[in-house]
């Protein structure tokens, strides 16, 4: 099954606007995809349908082959979402945001501290795993972001605009990070107005523009028509 398989995608919102007109995209089991369009595009709320956080007008989401409207609970334990904003609690550390959030999902104590070392090593954290998150720089504070995504071992990381706004210290930290947790076998699809980004970490891409896909294929062969 392919990681995600969208077929004609709609949202319209209760306030007319069409965000998304009939998308379709396919992601291999393995990628690294981007999402590539200008603000207003249509990429978070492709994002959030995915994430079942905004609900689709019509159309097919699945998740390595489940089903997101019939199944959701089921589609969605194969997803890790890093959302754009930081959302974790500043006066905790990075250990225990990690091993908490997984102990919401389930994952006994000794098994989530286990990840948490992990995740925080690939995230460049394992030394700042317990200071006080309020102290992390901004560089540190989104890769706690993306370690804290990847404790449930999602299949399928989705990240929206993940370096939006970022300088490019930062962003390369990330992608790092990003460039190590698909090297160990999770697909990831991240959403970006960045060119250099989709160029930098990429294979395949689409880029998507008023509601509608207008490219889409391996970077290289976008990269030669651009
Ligand atoms: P859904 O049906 O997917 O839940 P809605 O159309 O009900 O989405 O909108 C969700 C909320 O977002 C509404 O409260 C709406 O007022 C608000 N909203 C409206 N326009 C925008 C916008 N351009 N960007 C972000 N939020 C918006
Ligand atoms: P992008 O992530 O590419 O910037 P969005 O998906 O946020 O694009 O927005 C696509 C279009 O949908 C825009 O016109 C935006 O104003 C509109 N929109 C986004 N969220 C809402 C919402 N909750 N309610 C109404 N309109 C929205």
């Amino acid at each position: 099954h392919p990681a995600l398989e969208i077929t004609d995608l709609r949202k319209t919102y209760a306030t007319g606007v069409q965000a998304l007109k009939g998308v379709s995209l396919t992601v291999a089991p393995g990628d690294f995809y981007a999402l590539l369009g200008p603000n207003g595009a249509g990429k978070s709320t492709l994002i959030g349908v995915v994430s079942s956080l905004v609900n689709k007008t019509s159309g097919d989401v699945k998740v390595f082959g489940i089903d997101l409207h019939a199944h959701r609970s089921e589609a969605m334990r194969q997803i890790g979402l890093v959302p754009q904003e930081i959302n974790f609690n500043m006066f905790e550390q990075p250990f225990d945001i990690c091993v908490n959030y997984a102990g919401f999902y389930g994952i006994p104590r000794a098994e989530a501290e286990k990840r948490a070392e992990e995740e925080l090593k690939k995230a460049q954290l394992w030394d700042k795993a317990r200071t006080m998150s309020r102290t992390l720089s901004g560089g540190m504070k989104r890769r706690l972001m993306i370690a804290r995504a990847m404790m449930t071992r999602p299949k399928l990381l989705i990240l929206d605009e993940p370096t939006a706004g970022v300088d490019i210290e930062i962003r390369r930290g990330m992608w790092k990070t990003l460039k190590e947790v698909n090297a160990a076998g999770t697909t990831v699809i991240l959403t970006t107005h960045y060119l250099e980004e989709a160029e930098n970490l990429c294979r395949n891409l689409a880029i998507i523009d008023r509601g509608r896909i207008i490219e889409q294929g391996p970077m290289r062969s976008l990269l030669a028509k651009l």
